[in-house]
């Protein structure tokens, strides 16, 4: 719908697959490919929305052919309708795609239209998308940085600690007031060395900035993991991230009833059907699905709702492009129980694709982060990086 009420239906659906060229594929950086989704209407406009999960199939999933009417491509279920109907072509999309869909690749497919669909609704009406999401529910966006100094790689502990510590200088540099330490630190430590290393990250940040912790799904008895939160409730940490193995939801919910720390679970989960088990059967603090995996802003705003009925967080995981990262800060700003974002900045982990497909890089001025002011997701594609980027399938 334009500014005058007058629907301005979607004329073209792609969907773009963009690769860094010779990414380590050992590495645990998803942000080296993505799949960019642009939805067009009749009058030119265009949205843009991306997936976290196989470009490839995920291309496929948009593109595809009619198989029947429980198995449609997305694309051929967009064409001609209208932008603004948000919710009803989430659930059209969702009765399209039954069959293979639900869960996994076909949600995070719906991910990256639902997205795009956000993006394109905002700009034909001229607002920011946050306001289709129900206004502005705080005076600022704040992002938390995470600190990843990558895979062990034959480094001594001492030296991924040098790592972390000039990244967390850097992120402090650049304003943020509240950072995750990725203590991914293999078996390089003992659990009683992980005590000692989360110290030295609280005593390197200062009382003052807010501390969460990402395990990187460390362990596999939830009394391993209680032994070391109970350890660290001095050090003030705001959340553990990835303690247990990602579907042992029996063990996490234990460990939720018996630590001070909250704890976070469904980092990998889409639909609010999935996220509602990790509360009911998980226990969990904090939920951590994808905006651009776990059925896009629409269902976030879902899950968000959801969990605000059982007094539990929304945080979502954030490691991909710029698109990514603008979408959850105006799913911030429509949302109470979202304190924090993730914000995977890209002057703290290298990423050609998150740093250059999407400018400019907000200012971090004291924590947080202006309301975005745009319309749409206020996201503009870098038309040169496109093409670099672009591999023709
Ligand atoms: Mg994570």
């Amino acid at each position: 719908m334009n500014a005058t009420g007058q629907a301005v239906p979607i004329a073209e659906v792609e969907a773009i697959v963009l690769r860094v060229p010779a990414a380590d594929a050992t590495d645990l950086d998803g942000s080296s490919e993505t799949i960019l989704v642009r939805i067009t209407d009749a009058q030119g406009r265009a949205g843009i929305g991306e997936a976290d999960a196989p470009a490839g199939a995920v291309r496929e999933l948009v593109l595809m052919d009619d198989v029947h009417a429980w198995s449609r491509g997305l694309r051929g279920v967009l064409l001609g309708r209208d932008p603004f109907d948000l919710r009803a072509l989430y659930e059209d999309l969702y009765a399209a795609t039954l069959y293979h869909g639900r869960r996994g690749l076909g949600i995070h497919a719906l991910s990256a239209v639902d997205i795009a669909l956000h993006d394109l609704a905002g700009k034909q009406l001229g607002r920011p998308v946050y306001q289709l999401l129900g206004g502005a529910r705080r005076p600022a966006i704040t992002p938390y940085a995470t600190i990843y100094a990558g895979p062990v790689r034959g480094r001594s502990i001492g030296q991924m600690m040098d790592d972390i510590a000039g990244r967390f200088a850097r992120a402090l540099a650049l304003g943020f007031r509240a950072v995750k330490m990725e203590v991914l630190f293999e078996d390089l430590v003992s659990d009683r060395e992980m005590v000692a290393c989360i110290h030295e990250g609280r005593r390197l940040l200062g009382p003052d900035i807010t501390m969460m912790l990402d395990f990187g799904y460390r362990w596999y008895d939830w009394r391993d993991a209680l032994w070391v939160l109970n350890r660290v409730v001095d050090d003030d940490i705001f959340f553990a991230e990835a303690t247990l193995q990602h579907d042992d939801l029996a063990g996490h919910a234990r460990l939720a009833q018996r630590v001070e720390t909250r704890i976070c679970g469904a980092e990998f989960a889409a639909t609010v059907f999935e996220c509602r088990e990790w509360l009911r059967e998980g226990g969990v603090d904090v939920l951590q699905p994808d905006i651009s995996r776990c059925g896009g802003l629409s269902e976030i705003r879902r899950i968000a709702e959801m969990a605000a009925l059982e007094g539990a967080l929304v945080i979502p995981h954030n490691w991909k492009t710029g698109i990514n990262a603008v979408a959850a800060r105006h799913y911030q700003a429509a949302t109470v129980n979202a304190p924090y974002i993730e914000m995977f900045h890209p002057d703290l982990f290298a990423s050609p694709l998150r740093a250059e497909l999407v400018r400019p890089e907000p200012v971090i001025h004291d924590g947080t982060i202006a309301l975005p002011t745009a319309a749409g997701l206020g996201a503009e594609i870098d038309d040169a990086v496109l093409a670099r980027y672009r591999v023709v399938v």
